[in-house]
């Protein structure tokens, strides 16, 4: 049940934010939902549109790890939104 949610809950990231895009480099590959500010401060932060950005984990760009996570999986990228370059040309 819990993956059922989960699922659903991606798949409504990726079919309205960014059209299925990694909000960074705009590809379309191996795309996760990155919670802007981490849910577990917030349960209410879960599934609020403007808290959810799609990025990518393609091997060679990890825009997730990279532009959410700072390049560390422990730290949150508090200024992603505005550091993730296709977010800004749509
Ligand atoms: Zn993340
Ligand atoms: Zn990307």
């Amino acid at each position: 049940m819990l993956c059922w949610l989960d699922n659903n809950k991606i798949n409504i990231c990726l079919t309205y934010l960014y059209r299925g895009k990694s909000g960074n480099c705009g590809g379309t590959k191996n795309l996760e939902v990155h919670h802007v500010k981490p849910f577990h401060i917030d349960p209410t932060l879960e599934l609020d549109p403007t808290n959810l950005i799609t990025l990518c984990e393609e091997m060679s760009k990890e825009c997730h790890l990279k532009k959410g996570h700072l390049g560390n999986w422990k730290k949150v990228n508090e200024n992603v939104l505005s550091d993730c370059v296709a977010i800004k040309s749509t």
